[in-house]
């Protein structure tokens, strides 16, 4: 069939038949398709949509376009946790080492950060040595070793979506719940993992504005786990604000590492703590719920979690004494607080607009090829339903580049709303959804 038919076929509302999908995948991963057929397709799914039987396909066929690790020689079951994106979220730098000390394999591959979202391996690589790029045996010596091992997706992996994700980017295609579903997952499912907990991000900091979208996506991608016969569970959470106080590369690894100690945010914790959780559940290293949180506390509170971060980060090349003393790490030039302008109680504090600062700052990158300065950021970021006196803090901005620093204050003119009246907080995690 000449791909032209299979363009035309979706374009007209029809359900593309497993070949169809294959062949036209495999055709663009090998170059025989070219970008602008490929930009079609994509442009009639993103219209026409597409039934759970096609995007499995799509998943599968994105998924065999490259390597699938074969993680059977790592003992115990293999587990990850894939979030898609927000401002502050540094759980995964928690979670995996957590999660590690309750015999379950995190064989973590994660991405950079692309526009206001933060990257799990941008904030790694502010811990002076950290390699983020080891080779499939290191990285399986590392699991082997201590359980969890963060790295970069390698070449190898997907290619078909990498190609496929770089031309969405130009042409428009990107928020079609089809083809994120099958992106995210076709990466994900080549991990070779057992099971799979999915953070699905919604509100003014996520890639899903509204909660019936991140549920729709979540729902998708937890059935194509399933039909793949993989262990699955998704959770819907917020994004309206901030994770934790802290935003930018070195200073979420500091309050990454005071939550391991126990000393981090509530909101921070209780996501990681639940994330994980449902990891122990997947993984029957707990019966319940309230036996998984209670595992998962006691591995904080015993400072074995700490520990086993430690543990990873010195497998992984980096400094360990920056860990022990944080005021080691990068930091920058400029401390400048952020003041409230009148009393009251935190009604916004959006998340898009704290991490355009963030962006501006220099701790995020506009392009792919650009350079991220890991000491800036902002940390001491308030939370909605907070109180404030006219002249406290809402949050301290931390920048090396003064012309950075007044493009940052612009864009935090807009970001609070102060009201008389105290707003609820949003709810930090709206929904839970299990492979039935
Ligand atoms: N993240 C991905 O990996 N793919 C998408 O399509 C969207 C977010």
């Amino acid at each position: 069939m000449l791909p032209q038919w299979i363009i035309e076929k979706k374009r007209d509302g029809h359900s593309l038949t497993g070949d169809e999908i294959r062949s036209f995948i495999n055709g663009y991963a090998t170059g025989e398709i070219p970008d602008y057929q490929m930009a079609a397709l994509a442009m009639a799914i993103y219209f026409k949509g597409m039934t759970f039987d096609e995007v499995v396909v799509l998943t599968d066929a994105m998924m065999r376009s490259g390597e699938v690790l074969n993680t059977s020689s790592i003992h115990g079951p293999k587990i990850d946790k894939h979030s898609t994106g927000g401002i502050g979220d540094k759980v995964s730098l928690i979670l995996a080492p957590l999660v590690a000390c309750c015999d379950i394999a995190v064989p973590m591959i994660s991405g950079r950060g692309l526009g206001i979202t933060g990257g799990t391996l941008d904030k790694l690589e502010s811990i002076p040595g950290y390699r983020t790029n080891l080779s499939a045996r290191e990285f399986f010596g590392v699991l082997r070793k201590c359980g969890c091992s963060i790295i970069g997706q390698t070449s190898q992996l997907a290619p078909a979506d990498r190609k496929l994700y770089a031309l969405r980017d130009v042409t428009g295609t990107v928020p079609s719940i089809p083809l994120i579903s099958a992106s995210i997952m076709s990466k994900k499912l080549a991990e070779g993992l057992d099971a799979l907990v999915l953070d699905v991000k919604w509100g003014r900091g996520a890639f899903m504005k509204t909660r019936h979208d991140a549920e729709l996506l979540a729902k998708t991608m937890v059935e194509i786990g399933r039909r793949m016969k993989k262990g699955m569970t998704a959770l819907i959470t917020d994004m309206n604000q901030p994770l934790g106080r802290a935003a930018g590369n070195a200073l979420e690894v500091i309050e990454s590492i005071e939550t391991l100690r126990g000393r981090g945010p509530s909101d921070l914790l209780e996501v990681t703590l639940e994330l994980s959780a449902h990891m122990l559940l997947l993984g029957k290293r707990a019966g319940n719920r309230r036996e998984a949180l209670f595992i998962l506390q006691g591995h904080i509170d015993s400072g074995a979690a700490f520990e086993k971060f430690k543990e990873m980060v010195k497998l992984h090349g980096g400094m360990l004494s920056v860990l022990e003393n944080p005021a080691k790490l990068a930091t920058a030039r400029i401390k400048r607080e952020y003041l409230a302008k009148h009393a009251g109680y935190v009604a916004e504090a959006d998340a898009e607009l704290i991490g355009k600062a963030c962006l501006a700052l220099g701790a995020g990158r506009r392009r792919v090829e650009d350079a991220v300065d890991h000491a800036v950021g902002l940390t001491g970021i308030v939370k909605i339903g907070e109180r404030v006196e006219k002249g406290q803090q809402l949050l301290t901005l931390h920048a090396n580049d003064e012309g950075k620093l007044s493009e940052a204050l612009l864009l935090l003119g807009n970001a609070f709303r102060i009201s008389s009246s105290r707003s609820r907080p949003p709810k930090l995690i709206s929904g839970v959804v299990v492979e039935r």
